[in-house]
C-alpha cells in the first residue's frame, strides 16, 4: 500500500494551486524531504510537507501520481525552518511552494544522487569543533556591557549603537561566545547591501577561519549558492552571512541572528513574496529560541517603538571607538547663497582647506547620470520616455537618454524632435555632472604634495561591472582620492578613515514628499552619512557634516544638528500616531497592473466592493483605488489600493479571506496583481 504525502513545488503566482498537491510513496518519507516529482509535462523539485489533519482527502477519481524520486543524502529540511516557510506564505499572502522553492538554491532542482553526493563530500568533513578565534581588540566599556546584556538573553535586542561606535565588533563577540559555549551551533548575519557582504566575510573570516563562514547572496554563481547552502544545511558551516535571502537559510542549530543596519530598506523584498527578512528575522528568533540582535544608529521607527514598549531590549553604545567624535553639523541656508550655486562658497571653500591639508571629502546626491531631464529652449519639448510616465535621464558619458524605470535608451536627438531648434539643455543635476562640475570649480586647488585634485564618482553607472566597487573603494581607503562623490550608495556602512567632511548638496525632496517615511528615510541617510566622517580619531575634531538646504529651521536640521535620534525619533512618532500610521497602524497595498489604468483601478475597485463581509473586514479600512507615483512603466498602467487597520490580526485574518476573492476576479486587461503587506512606500 503506497504512502500519500503532501508536497509543495513551485507555483507561479495566482495559479489556483495554493496548497501541497498530493503524490504517493513505496516508502513513508519525512516531512522536509527533498523529492522530484512529475507536474504536467515536466519534473520538478518539491519538499515533502507536513500533512494538514484538517485537510479534504482527495477526491477518490484522483489519479494520484508516484513521486519520480528523492534526493538522497540531504537531510531533510527541518521542522522550524518549514514552519518559517509557512508562516511567511501565510503572512505575505503567497504560497509555501513559491516561499520554500524560491529560497533553495537552483541547482538543487537539477541534481541527481550522484552528484549530489560528490557535492556533499566537499562540505561535510573534519570540522573544527571550535572557535579559533584570533585578533580580537580589548572591548570598550560600553561594548562589554552591550555584550554582557546580550548574553543575559532573552531579547529581540535593538542595538542602537552610533556610527563608529564598534557595534561589528559586538556582534563578532556575540558570535565567538556562542561557538565557545555551543561548538555545534550556527550564527546567521544579515547585512542590507551585496557590496557589504565582502567587507564583513573578511572581518569574520580573519577572525574564524574560512571554513566556518560562508556567504548566502544573490552575487554568487549557482555552483557556490548550492555548496554554502548545503554547507549551512548540513550544519557545516557555523557563520551564514547573507543579504535578505540569508534569513530563509536552513540552519539546523541556529541560535544566534543578526541583522545589521536594521532600518534599511533593501530587506524588505519587493517582488514574489515581498517579505522582510527582518521582520522574518524576529519571528525565526522566536520559534527557534535563538537571540536576535537587531543593530542600527538610525533604527526604523518600527523596531524604536518596539523598543520603547520593551519588547525589545534596548542596547545603548552613543558613544564612538576611541576618541572619534560625531563631526559637527553645519546647516547652509540657500537662501543666502549666490543664485543658482550648486555648491554654496563657504562648503566649497572649507572642501579646499580639506584638500589642501591631504584630507578627503565626500558629496552625495541622490541621483545618477548627469541631468535628470533634457529639455527644449524654445518649445516644450522634454525627453520623457515614450513607455512610462517618466522623463529619460541624460546620461553625458554616452550622450544617450535612459529611462530608469524600464530601461529604454536612444542617443540624444541632434535637435529638438519636436520644433528642430538645436540648443536642447540639461535641467537639474545628476552626479555625473556634479563630478564635471567639482572639476571645474576645484581645479585651481593643490593637494599638499602639489599635486591636482582627485575626483571619483561612485554610484550604480560607474560599478555596473564586477569588481570595479571594490577597486573604487580601495582607492578611497588607499587615500588615492581626494573628494569622493556618489548617489546614497557611499553613506551605507563602510568604515572610511580619511574623511573629514560629508556633504548632502540637496536633500530637501524629502523634506515634503507625500512618502510619511521621507523624514525617517532622510534622517537616517544623513545620519548615516556623518557617520563616514571623523571615523579616525586624530581627525575628529575637524570633521564635518554639511547640510545645503532652504528649509533649515525644519526641525529634523535641529536634531541632526545635535545628533539626537531619539528625539527626532520622539517627535516623528508623536506625529505618526496622530496621524494613525505606522507604527500605529497596520498596512496592506494591493496593486495591480494593466493595460489601461481605468482596468487596473476596476479590478481594485471590485476588489473592494467585495470585502464588506468577509473575516476582520469591519476592522479594516479600505481607501480608494489611486494611480500608483510612477504611474506607466513599460506601457503598463500601474493603480494601487491601500488596506489599513489598528490590528494586525484582524488585517491578516481580512487578507486571507480576501486572497480567494481576488483570485476570481476576472477583470479585462488585467495584467498581474499582488498583496504587498507592510509596504515601504505607500
Ligand atoms: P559601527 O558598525 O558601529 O559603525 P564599526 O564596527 O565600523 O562601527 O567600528 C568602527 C571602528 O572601530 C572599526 O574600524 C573597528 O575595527 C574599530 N573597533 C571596534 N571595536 C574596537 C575596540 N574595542 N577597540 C579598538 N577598535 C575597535
Ligand atoms: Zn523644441
Ligand atoms: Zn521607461
Amino acid at each position: 500500500m503506497p504512502h500519500r504525502l503532501a508536497v509543495i513545488v513551485a507555483t507561479p503566482a495566482h495559479s489556483t494551486v495554493v496548497g501541497p498537491l498530493s503524490y504517493l510513496s513505496e516508502l513513508p518519507l519525512a516531512p522536509g524531504t527533498l523529492v522530484r516529482v512529475p507536474l504536467g509535462r515536466r519534473e520538478v523539485l518539491g519538499v515533502v510537507w507536513d500533512a494538514d489533519p484538517a485537510a479534504a482527502p482527495p477526491p477518490a477519481d484522483l489519479a494520484e501520481k508516484p513521486i519520480a524520486g528523492v534526493l538522497e543524502g540531504v537531510a531533510p529540511l527541518p521542522a522550524a525552518w518549514r514552519r518559517l516557510v509557512g508562516f511567511a506564505a501565510g503572512y505575505y499572502q503567497r504560497s509555501p511552494g513559491e516561499v520554500a522553492l524560491a529560497a533553495l538554491p537552483v541547482q538543487l532542482r537539477g541534481l541527481n544522487a550522484v552528484q549530489l553526493a560528490r557535492r556533499l563530500k566537499r562540505v561535510a568533513p573534519d570540522l573544527p569543533a571550535t572557535a579559533q578565534a584570533a585578533g580580537a581588540p580589548a572591548l570598550t566599556q560600553q561594548q562589554q556591557q552591550a555584550l554582557a546584556q546580550l548574553q543575559a538573553g532573552p531579547g529581540p535586542f535593538l542595538l542602537h549603537g552610533a556610527t563608529g561606535s564598534g557595534k561589528t565588533e559586538v556582534y563578532l563577540r556575540a558570535v565567538q561566545d556562542l561557538l565557545e559555549r555551543d561548538p555545534g551551533a550556527q550564527a546567521l548575519v544579515l547585512v542590507p547591501e551585496i557590496n557589504l557582504t565582502p567587507q564583513l566575510q573578511s572581518l569574520f573570516v580573519a577572525r574564524f577561519g574560512a571554513e566556518q563562514v560562508v556567504a548566502l547572496h544573490s552575487g554568487l554563481t549557482h555552483p557556490q549558492r548550492l555548496r554554502h547552502w548545503l554547507a549551512a544545511h548540513a550544519g557545516a558551516a557555523r557563520i551564514v552571512l547573507g543579504t535578505r535571502m540569508g534569513v530563509f537559510a536552513s540552519l539546523p542549530r541556529l541560535r544566534l541572528i543578526v541583522v545589521d543596519e536594521e532600518h534599511d530598506p533593501s530587506y524588505k523584498q519587493q517582488e514574489g513574496a515581498r517579505y522582510s527578512a527582518r521582520d522574518l528575522a524576529v519571528y525565526r528568533g522566536r520559534l527557534e529560541g535563538a537571540t536576535v540582535v537587531l543593530g542600527s544608529a538610525t533604527p526604523s521607527l518600527e523596531s524604536w517603538q518596539a523598543g520603547e514598549r520593551g519588547r525589545y531590549r534596548r542596547l545603548a553604545m552613543p558613544e564612538r571607538i576611541g576618541a572619534g567624535a560625531l563631526p559637527r553639523v553645519r546647516v547652509v541656508d540657500m537662501n543666502h547663497q549666490p543664485k543658482k550655486a550648486v555648491l554654496s562658497p563657504p562648503l566649497l571653500e572649507a572642501m579646499a582647506e580639506r584638500i589642501a591639508r591631504g584630507e578627503q571629502s565626500m558629496l552625495f546626491l541622490n541621483r545618477r547620470g548627469y541631468a535628470p531631464v533634457l529639455a527644449c529652449t524654445a518649445c516644450d519639448w522634454k525627453s520623457d520616455c515614450p513607455h512610462c510616465s517618466a522623463y529619460r535621464v541624460f546620461h553625458k558619458i554616452d550622450r544617450t537618454l535612459r529611462c530608469h524605470h524600464c530601461g529604454f535608451t536612444e542617443r540624444v536627438p541632434r535637435a529638438c524632435p519636436l520644433c528642430g531648434n538645436l540648443d536642447i539643455a540639461p535641467l537639474g543635476r545628476g552626479t555625473e555632472r556634479l563630478e564635471e562640475h567639482l572639476g571645474e570649480l576645484l581645479a585651481g586647488v593643490r593637494r599638499p604634495d602639489g599635486g591636482a585634485v582627485r575626483i571619483v564618482r561612485i554610484d550604480a553607472d560607474t560599478t555596473r561591472h564586477k569588481g570595479t566597487l571594490e577597486a573604487q573603494l580601495a582607492q578611497v581607503h588607499g587615500g588615492e582620492v581626494d573628494v569622493l562623490v556618489g548617489t546614497q550608495m557611499v553613506t551605507k556602512g563602510h568604515d572610511f578613515r580619511r574623511i573629514t567632511l560629508v556633504a548632502a548638496l540637496n536633500p530637501d525632496s524629502a523634506l515634503f514628499s507625500a512618502d510619511f517615511r521621507a523624514p525617517e528615510r532622510l534622517f537616517a541617510l544623513l545620519m548615516q552619512a556623518a557617520g563616514r566622517a571623523g571615523r579616525d580619531a586624530a581627525q575628529a575634531a575637524a570633521s564635518e557634516m554639511w547640510v545645503q538646504t532652504w528649509h533649515p529651521a525644519h526641525p529634523l536640521f535641529a536634531a541632526l544638528r545635535r545628533h539626537d535620534f531619539a528625539a527626532f525619533a520622539a517627535q516623528q512618532l508623536q506625529e505618526r500616531e496622530q496621524a494613525g500610521m505606522p507604527p500605529f497602524a497596520y498596512q496592506a497595498l494591493l496593486r495591480a497592473e494593466a493595460r489601461t489604468q481605468e482596468a487596473a483601478q476596476a479590478f481594485l475597485n471590485a476588489a473592494r466592493e467585495a470585502a464588506p463581509g468577509l473575516e476582520g473586514a469591519e476592522h479594516v479600512v479600505l481607501y480608494s483605488a489611486v494611480p500608483m507615483a510612477v504611474q506607466r512603466v513599460a506601457n503598463v498602467e500601474r493603480a494601487q489600493l491601500l488596506a489599513e487597520s489598528t490590528s494586525r490580526a484582524a488585517l491578516q485574518r481580512f487578507l486571507s479571506a480576501w486572497q480567494p476573492v481576488l483570485l476570481s476576479l476576472r477583470e479585462k486587461g488585467l495584467i498581474r496583481w499582488a498583496v504587498d503587506v507592510d509596504p515601504l512606500a505607500v
